[in-house]
């Protein structure tokens, strides 16, 4: 088989693993440095391109979904599902994250110097500072309503969009037909202008991907990860335990996708998602694959993916449940019952407030560790990882939105034949 006719899935798979060989080569060899100067830009700039897309095609999308809704009701079941989806599932992540710190137990048994090295360390972070400024619920929760829509899109505010987005599709369909034409008319162009783009911009993922990888593993000191190897272990097995047990079971038991072609339909998002560590970037190839592919409706992806990208992040809940554990264990502190549902009850909200952004996440688990009393501190302990595990859970949070697109989409009766190939 030559190489154009290689699925774009396959040609991103290599490129990750030749950009990870490649990086590991650069950190051995001393030529790191080189890979961040000029490599390391063409993911940047891949990075930059899909994330171009996002707001454009969100609000387009939206909008035009809304005004093709024949019953407006539908919005709030839909809107319902799509929360108690989410909600449901993040709480069972941090669930699992808890079991699974619990039961390996991480942060016990590291020998004394090394855990006062890592103390010591972690004390200037500027990861630690950020993470005090946290804004508060009520702040976060005002904030949907947008005061100017345009300043929302300059600031990428994508709460603020999806909110604009409805009220201006209910309205639309609220004016007569002759008014309200023309401007669904002109966005549904805006719409497939941006589907086009997002497929012209997937054929440069392989260099892209290659880019990122190559620069993170090139980065990344070995040392460090082994150090905190037991740490990073019980994340990853949390998040595959995840994935492989509730988004599985929620495909099966509440759609008619079998769950093997959900995973197969999701990849290339999942692959953008791991080299970006961002679900929102990655948002544009994660409505490609879950409509293209997977055949949900465009209005179902339109609304369910964009609000997950913002709020839902199970990948991000369990390993601050993880995180947070492990901390515990490290400082000698023993947690109790109340302690362990105040974790769960404060990631759900702190995965919630996390944007879709690389390494957000780190700074929202300050809400996590002050809520049990732990010093802030410990988030520079964990800091030497966290760009990979950043990767791991970013490709977690987008498959709990397209898994929860599926299953609306199915109880909805929104569920097409699929078309070929993703994005
Ligand atoms: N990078 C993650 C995402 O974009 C968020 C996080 O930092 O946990 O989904």
């Amino acid at each position: 088989m030559t190489l154009r006719r290689l699925q774009l899935y396959t040609k991103v798979l290599i490129a990750l693993t030749v950009g990870a060989v490649f990086g590991v080569l650069a950190n051995r060899l001393a030529f790191s440095g080189v890979v961040i100067t000029y490599i390391k830009p063409v993911g940047t700039a891949f990075v930059r391109l899909i994330s171009m897309v996002v707001m454009p095609l969100v609000f387009a999308s939206l909008l035009v979904g809304t005004t093709s809704l024949k019953d407006i009701r539908s919005l709030g079941r839909i809107g319902v599902k799509t929360l108690a989806f989410y909600l449901c599932t993040t709480a069972i992540a941090i669930s699992i994250g808890l079991l699974i710190a619990n039961g390996l137990r991480p942060g016990v048994g590291l020998p004394d110097d090394v855990k006062t090295e890592l103390i010591d360390e972690a004390a200037g972070r500027q990861s630690v500072e950020a993470a005090r400024q946290k804004p508060s619920l009520k702040d976060t929760l005002l904030n949907i309503v947008p005061t100017n829509p345009i300043r929302a899109f300059v600031d990428g505010q994508m709460l603020q969009i999806i909110f604009f987005a409805l009220l201006m599709g209910i309205c639309l369909t609220l004016i007569p037909a002759e008014r309200s034409g023309p401007v669904v008319r002109f966005f549904e162009g805006v719409n497939d202008v941006m589907v086009q783009m997002v497929h012209i911009i997937m054929k440069l993922a392989p260099y892209g991907v290659f880019a990122l990888i190559a620069a993170v593993v090139a980065d990344f000191g070995l040392e460090i990860l082994l150090l905190l190897l037991k740490y990073c272990v019980a994340v990853v097995i949390g998040l595959l335990v995840h994935v492989v047990l509730v988004y599985s079971s929620a495909i099966r038991v509440f759609s008619s996708v079998r769950a093997r072609r959900f995973f197969r339909g999701i990849r290339p998002a999942q692959l953008i998602a791991f080299s970006s560590g961002s679900s929102s970037a990655t948002l544009p190839v994660t409505i490609e694959c879950t409509s293209q592919t997977l055949g949900v409706s465009r209005y179902i992806c339109s609304f369910t993916l964009p609000l997950g990208a913002t709020i839902n992040m199970d990948g991000t809940a369990l390993y601050q449940g993880v995180s947070t554990v492990f901390l515990a264990q490290l400082y000698g502190m023993d947690l109790n019952l109340g302690q362990q549902l105040t974790i769960v009850l404060t990631a759900t909200l702190a995965s919630i407030g996390t944007a879709g952004t690389p390494g957000a996440g780190i700074v929202t688990l300050a809400v996590v560790l002050q809520s049990i009393g732990l010093p802030l501190e410990g988030i520079g302990i964990i800091m030497g990882v966290e760009r990979i595990l950043d990767m791991c859970r970013s490709a977690v949070n987008i498959t709990g939105d397209a898994a929860c697109a599926v299953v609306v989409a199915s109880t909805e009766g929104q569920l097409d034949r699929p078309s070929s190939g993703a994005a």
